[in-house]
């Protein structure tokens, strides 16, 4: 699923190869893909994007200031160019034809298919760009904003980071290696960390995306990749494996469909998580 680093850079991507083009035809292939009525798909026609921005982990295509194309890829969306002859797959949810005979198509390969396009006349129009909390990359996530986020209410710090409406854009690969750089347990209740650990989590929360968006940047390129690039992180999906600081083998913690690594001795004090209950406590 991609999160805030890998939609920033697809943002870039897409800003490069479709911003300035006219677009001759939209098409929504898969019902419910397309969540709005008003305006029409067909409003796009003979328009060109102008813009493209990331607000969490939506992103905004902008044609005119009353019309924008908003995209929540979710779990397996995913934009692909090709030829505008290419025949449509299962998989092609929406298709943007331009008029130089290319097209950018929104594709979902595998059994989920959750990908979300609005037409609407402001950004805020869709749910979730109304509700999303604060940009972790931006001035306004200060260290204070997070203390009263984490003073408000008793949840699991990995709850707390992934939550939409609180901080935007970070999901579970992230937030695993946020906690991992701020040596904070994953089911620690946030309600109770010191102001030390606040500021440590601030500080992981900002070095880990940004680093991130550098990283997937270099190593992206100007490619639409099919699937993300996660092979620098320390402990998502490393279970079995050493910690690159402690060699202590990364644990894993499976609660529903949700997978979450750390390192027991950096992490959790040396215990490991063996109560999968433990998620349910929120
Ligand atoms: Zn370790």
């Amino acid at each position: 699923m991609p999160e805030l680093p890998d939609l920033e850079v697809l943002k870039e991507i897409l800003s490069r190869r479709v911003v300035g083009r006219e677009i001759a035809a939209a098409r929504a292939l898969r019902p419910g893909t397309l969540k709005t009525v008003a305006p029409p798909l067909d409003a796009l026609v003979g328009q060109r994007f102008t813009a493209i921005a990331r607000r969490g982990k939506l992103l905004i295509f902008t044609l005119r200031s009353d019309l924008h194309l908003v995209v929540h890829l979710k779990v397996a969306g995913r934009f692909v160019a090709c030829r505008s002859d290419t025949r449509p797959t299962k998989a092609t949810g929406l298709v943007l034809r331009f008029v130089d005979g290319q097209d950018l198509r929104l594709v979902e390969n595998g059994p989920v298919k959750l990908a979300a396009v609005y037409v609407a006349r402001a950004p805020h129009e869709v749910p979730a760009i109304e509700e999303a909390g604060v940009e972790p990359l931006s001035p306004a996530f200060s260290v204070d904003r997070l203390a009263e986020m984490a003073s408000g209410r008793r949840r699991q710090a990995k709850k707390l980071l992934t939550d939409q409406d609180a901080i935007a854009g970070i999901g579970t690969a992230y937030a695993d290696e946020i906690l991992f750089a701020a040596r904070i347990s994953p089911i620690r209740f946030v309600n109770t960390l010191q102001d030390d650990e606040v500021a440590r989590l601030h500080a992981a929360i900002g070095e880990t995306l940004a680093q991130a968006v550098e990283t997937v940047r270099a190593r992206t390129q100007d490619r639409l990749v099919e699937e993300e690039i996660r092979d620098f992180m320390k402990v998502y999906k490393r279970e079995g494996e050493p910690c690159f600081t402690c060699g202590t083998r990364i644990a894993e913690i499976r609660y529903a469909e949700t997978r979450t690594y750390y390192c027991p001795t950096c992490q959790t004090k040396g215990e490991e998580v063996r109560d999968r209950r433990a998620w349910l406590t929120c």
